[in-house]
């Protein structure tokens, strides 16, 4: 049984092209490849149910109980955890009002609607400077915001985003507020050592300061690291629970492709039926 949650097929259906993902020669559309897996995965008899768990119970061993939003109980002899990671917001005024109106944490997904437009993107790590460069090339300008006076980013990409004469990086800078009535006009920007308040004119607000991973259902018995991602055993989907495994963005805070999120499925599939022959559950 597969339980699907609020969102099922996850982040790779509010993304648009898929470029990385092995086997197509051609770019794919995430949402085309969601359908695929789930389609893949019926095949083989899987049961897709549409519900969100809300409630679960390993403790004392299997069989493992969870609960749904709809009320229902599922029951399992084994438990593999997949719910994957979500973007974090800043949580600062006009973000959340103007969440879809110019306020954005993808840029793949939404930047086309920006095209010859000014936007900003908030953020100094590999997703930031991924995505700036990803709108500078359709944007006509892309300013980045960086907390700090330098970049969490790897060499490579900050060079990269340093060599366009399209992002210009405000240092010590935060976004005191998005500015905007229906859509997003502009932002005011404080500079964090000097306290000076500037406003700039804007039409894309994409945020890009990283990922919560989806584990505080399971934290009462799964350990998650400070983060809250799961811990699992090296070169393992094993948790410290024992039959419970996890897999994909959750666990995974390095890498998150789609390929290495259906990599660690893979193996978290693979232990899970050596876990439940081991246990003689088959
Ligand atoms: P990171 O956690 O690496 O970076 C988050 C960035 O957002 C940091 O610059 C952080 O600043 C900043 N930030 C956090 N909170 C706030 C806030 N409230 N206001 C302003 N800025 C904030 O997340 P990423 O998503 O960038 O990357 C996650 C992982 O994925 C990394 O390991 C990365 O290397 C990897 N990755 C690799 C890619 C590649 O190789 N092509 C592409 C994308 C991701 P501060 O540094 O001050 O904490």
């Amino acid at each position: 049984i597969v339980v699907q949650g609020l969102q099922p097929g996850g982040q790779l259906t509010i993304t648009t092209d898929v470029e990385n993902y092995p086997g197509f020669a051609d770019v794919i559309q995430g949402p085309w490849l969601m359908e695929q897996m789930q389609k893949q995965a019926e095949h083989v008899g899987t049961r897709m149910m549409w519900d969100t768990i809300v409630e679960v119970d390993v403790e004392g061993g299997p069989p493992f109980r969870a609960v749904g939003d709809s009320g229902d109980e599922y029951i399992g002899d084994t438990l593999v955890i997949a719910t994957g990671a979500q973007a974090k917001w800043l949580g600062v005024p006009g973000e959340q009002e103007l969440g879809g109106k110019g306020v954005s944490a993808c840029a793949t997904c939404d930047g086309f609607f920006y095209r010859n437009k000014d936007v900003a993107v908030v953020g100094g790590g590999d997703t930031a400077c991924e995505e700036a460069l990803y709108l500078s090339k359709i944007c006509s300008h892309v300013h980045m915001l960086v907390r700090r006076d330098e970049m969490r980013a790897s060499k490579v990409m900050q060079d990269r985003v340093m060599q366009s004469d399209k992002i210009t990086v405000h240092w010590n800078s935060e976004t005191d507020e998005v500015l905007g009535e229906q859509v997003v006009e502009g932002m005011r920007v404080k500079n964090n050592k000097t306290g000076e308040l500037t406003e700039i004119p804007i039409e894309g607000f994409f945020v890009a300061i990283g990922h919560k991973p989806n584990s505080d259902v399971f934290a009462e018995f799964i350990d998650t690291d400070e983060q809250g991602y799961v811990v699992t055993s090296s070169d393992s989907t094993a948790t410290n629970v024992k039959g419970v495994f996890a897999a994909g963005d959750l666990q995974d805070k390095h890498y998150r492709q789609a390929v290495t999120a259906a990599g660690t499925g893979c193996m978290a599939a693979l232990e899970a039926e050596r876990y439940l022959s081991a246990e003689g559950y088959v």
